[in-house]
Formats: structure tokens, C-alpha cells, sequence
């Protein structure tokens, strides 16, 4: 995408530059309950051929959404989307600009509704947004400016989430603590617990001993490429598009010890840091009306092998040679650091009408604690034949 379009050799009446004077877009919340991000700025014009007359000057809020596997290869109408989210008119009627006063600062401002979807960059869609300045002479010239705009999304923490998880046929079972979000960089602790891992008989007892844990973190994305007019037919008529799924690893690690094993309580515990690899440019979570969405997931394998022990001789223990891959998967909340940011309306001291009677009740601030996942409590068992 150009940044002018200027026919070569007739110089432009006048020069268009722009200082954003509000702090980086930053949502605060998810959608449904961001209060936004204000921007403001001065849209700068300078003469540069004398006195100029301008009969307008526009500025919209555009976002750009623009798949990397279009309906039609080489389509840039299927590849790419540009919608006008605001717009600005600088001049109700047309404005002089003399060359004697220099620089003209136009100030704007707008609040950006924290609904919409951030700057993301994903495997398959991309979503930008940009300031674009379009100015036009009383003698038909026209200028045009623009500037890119990174609107960014900040979950703030909450407690952290306990999730459990059972392996029938075993009395495993496995409880995961995890931060309520994440960050693309930086590591987040994980702690486990593994229960039931002794099963005692009247003079012998098995159980199981952890060999390795692997953990990964898997980015997914989905996104609905649309079809433009021309090529909808493709997809099966106007306003459908074609699903399109992507999921790749960002962030991984094989974990040989670390973790405190005692069979007469049967049960394992440790922690262990993980992390997503800022190398690989991981995205945060978000979904658009659009139907692009990001997501994460931690998965865990823990390799586990039997043993067998007399109980007066629970140290003279004996591989059975039987082996178990436990795999499970937990949801991540990846978002942007808050940092020193605040959301602009916790800028402003609360007026009298605005302190509410009872404390505000946000939809994600529960009481009670949460030991369940939402998603399948059952991890997956596959059977294993180990060498040793
Ligand atoms: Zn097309």
C-alpha cells in the first residue's frame, strides 16, 4: 500500500505530518466490558508552494483486514478488507492556509470502542488499523497521509486458576495451578500435583513413578476468508467465506526432574516455569466479529512407568515394564502487559453521581473458587512399552 500517490513533477500544495500526543492504544478488559482507548493528536499542515486554499481535509480510522489464503490466489479484493470505523472533517468550508504563518496544528480526538478487535498478525489474518488523512485544494489536488495505529488489549489478573484433571481407568489424577493470563513474554509458573500414584495391596503395592513431563504451548487460529463479489460464487454465494484453521507450537520443553515423589502418600509435586518464545512472535488471544479468532492452550505429557514394592520393602521397587503417556490441555489467557497504563477513565477521579452504591460487579470476579476447567476434566491415556 502506498503512503502517497503523487503524480510525478507537480509538487504538492501542501505537506501533511501528525503528532499523536495520547499514549499508546491500550484496552483495558475483554470486549464486552473495555471502556476503550482515547487518542488524540494534531494533524500538522504546511504550505509549501504559498498561500493555499483547502476545501476539505478528512481523516478516517481505517482497519484493514487481510488474509494470507484468499478464495482466490492473487485476489487482492478477496485478500484484503478495508472498512472506515470514524471520520473526521477538519474544514466545514473551504480553509486558507498562508505561507507566512507556517504550520497549521489541527488537534483531533476520538474514543476507539475497546470492543473492537486489537492489531493482531497472525499465520493466516492480519488485522491493522491506520490513521489516513486525504486533503484536498480548491484546484483539485490532492494530498494524503498516513499513519499506522497499534491498538493492543490488557486482561488485568485475576487469581489464579485450578484445574484438575482424572485418567480412568487409574486413581490419577492431576491438579494444575496456573496464572489467570499469561504474557508473550516473560514465564509463568506451573504448579502439579499428581495423586493416587500408590496403590496398596495386603503385602505389596504398585505405583507409578513420573519419568518425564513435556510441556508445549500451542497458538491456535481460525479465521473465515471472504470472498469479494466477483468471486463469492466460489464459496458458495455472497457474504460466505471459506474456514480456515492454523495451529503451531510457541513455546516447548522436556523436563526430566525437578519433582518430589512420595509413594507412601501417594503423590507427586513440583513446579516448573514455562514460557512462550518471543522469537516466534506469538500473537495475543482475540476474536472478531469476522470470525478470526486466537487462542493458546498449554498441553502437558507426563511419561509414567509401574513398579512393584513389598510394603515391609517399599525401597526394593521393581519395574513391571508397564508404561502410561498421560496428555492433557489447559486453556491460556495470552494477553498484553497493563504495565504502568491505565485505562483512561481510571484517570479521572470519580464524580459524586458515578461512586456506585454497592460495589461494581464485573462478569469474571467469582467468589467461589474455581476447581473445574470448563473444558473436559478427562486427560487422555495412551499405552506405552518402555525399553528400561
Ligand atoms: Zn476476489
Amino acid at each position: 500500500m502506498s503512503i502517497t500517490s503523487q503524480p510525478a513533477g507537480s509538487p504538492k500544495p501542501v505537506t501533511l505530518d501528525m503528532v499523536i500526543e495520547s499514549p499508546p492504544a491500550l484496552f483495558q478488559d475483554i470486549p464486552q466490558q473495555s471502556s476503550g482507548a482515547l487518542i488524540s493528536g494534531l494533524l500538522r499542515v504546511t504550505p509549501k508552494t504559498g498561500d493555499v486554499v483547502m476545501n476539505s481535509i478528512t481523516m478516517y480510522l481505517e482497519c484493514t483486514t487481510t488474509t494470507k489464503k484468499p478464495v482466490e490466489a492473487r485476489c487482492r479484493e478477496c485478500m484484503q478488507t478495508v472498512t472506515d470505523l470514524y471520520e473526521w472533517n477538519f474544514l466545514s468550508k473551504p480553509k486558507t492556509f498562508k505561507a507566512g504563518e507556517g504550520t497549521a496544528d489541527l488537534p483531533f480526538s476520538h474514543l476507539i470502542p475497546g470492543h473492537i478487535p486489537v492489531t493482531t498478525h497472525g499465520q493466516i489474518g492480519s488485522i491493522d488499523y491506520s490513521l489516513h488523512v486525504r486533503a484536498k485544494s480548491s484546484d483539485g489536488q490532492e494530498t494524503e497521509y498516513r499513519r499506522e495505529l497499534i491498538i493492543q488489549r490488557a486482561l488485568r489478573p485475576g487469581n489464579d486458576k485450578n484445574s484438575m484433571r482424572i485418567f480412568p481407568p487409574t486413581n490419577l489424577t492431576l491438579h494444575v495451578t496456573l496464572p489467570s493470563v499469561v504474557f508473550p513474554i516473560g514465564d509463568f509458573p506451573v504448579t502439579c500435583r499428581m495423586t493416587g500414584i500408590t496403590t496398596k495391596n495386603d503385602d505389596s503395592q504398585t505405583r507409578w513413578r513420573l519419568r518425564k513431563l513435556t510441556w508445549r504451548i500451542e497458538e491456535k487460529e481460525t479465521m473465515v476468508s471472504p470472498a469479494c463479489s466477483k468471486h463469492a460464487a466460489k464459496v458458495g454465494g455472497e457474504g460466505k467465506g471459506l474456514q480456515q484453521e492454523s495451529s503451531r507450537e510457541v513455546g516447548t520443553e522436556e523436563l526430566k526432574q525437578g519433582w518430589k515423589t512420595d509413594f507412601s502418600d501417594g503423590q507427586i509435586d513440583g513446579e516448573f516455569m514455562a514460557a512462550i518464545d518471543s522469537s516466534k512472535q506469538p500473537q495475543c488471544d482475540m476474536e472478531a466479529a469476522n470470525g478470526m479468532k486466537i487462542s493458546h492452550v498449554l498441553v502437558l505429557e507426563l511419561v509414567i512407568s509401574e513398579e512393584w514394592a513389598p510394603n515391609k520393602k517399599p525401597h526394593q521397587a521393581t519395574p513391571t515394564g508397564a508404561a502410561r503417556v498421560l496428555r492433557t490441555q489447559f486453556n491460556l489467557n495470552v494477553t498484553e502487559r497493563a504495565g504502568l497504563g491505565i485505562s483512561w477513565d481510571d484517570e479521572q477521579p470519580p464524580m459524586y453521581e458515578d461512586v456506585p452504591a454497592s460495589p461494581p460487579h464485573y462478569q469474571n470476579d467469582h467468589t467461589s473458587v474455581h476447581f473445574y476447567d470448563e473444558n473436559n476434566i478427562q486427560g487422555e491415556i495412551e499405552h506405552l512399552t518402555l525399553n528400561n
